[in-house]
């Protein structure tokens, strides 16, 4: 099962609130994480020990990680997108999304549905 986690600048705190507070089911070995970026390096320094990064958004991490729904390589995406700023990459969000869709893969983008989402996860594994 892999897992992918972007946070948009406004949401990062919320991000790695939300990882820290759920850290043995993002810590549990059946899970492998990715994160763009700055995502990433964040969690990583707050104590998130595995976890694999992308370029960063703007630089094409949306992109990629939207090439690995489309390969079926990402079981649940959460995005905690900031509707109230702008981003220079809206066209890869939207295809991140659009992807998710096509595929029919789970994708949080706010906390209250990533909630959902890690409950979905964990008991399709359990
Ligand atoms: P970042 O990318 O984690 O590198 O900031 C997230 C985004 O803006 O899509």
């Amino acid at each position: 099962m892999k897992i992918a986690l972007i946070a948009h600048d406004g949401k990062k705190a919320d991000m790695v609130d939300f990882v820290l507070k759920r850290l043995e089911f993002f810590s549990n070995s059946n899970f492998e994480l990715v994160a763009t970026g700055t995502t990433g390096s964040l969690l990583k320094k707050a104590g998130v020990k595995s976890i694999n990064t992308v370029n960063s958004g703007p630089l094409g991490g949306d992109a990629e990680i939207g090439a690995m729904v489309s390969r079926g390589d990402i079981n649940g995406v959460i995005f905690f997108r900031d509707p109230l700023d702008k981003h220079p990459h809206d066209v890869d969000i939207a295809m991140l999304m659009r992807l998710c869709d096509v595929h029919n893969i789970p994708l949080a983008t706010n906390y209250n549905s990533a909630c959902a989402v890690v409950n979905y996860l964990n008991s399709i594994t359990q």
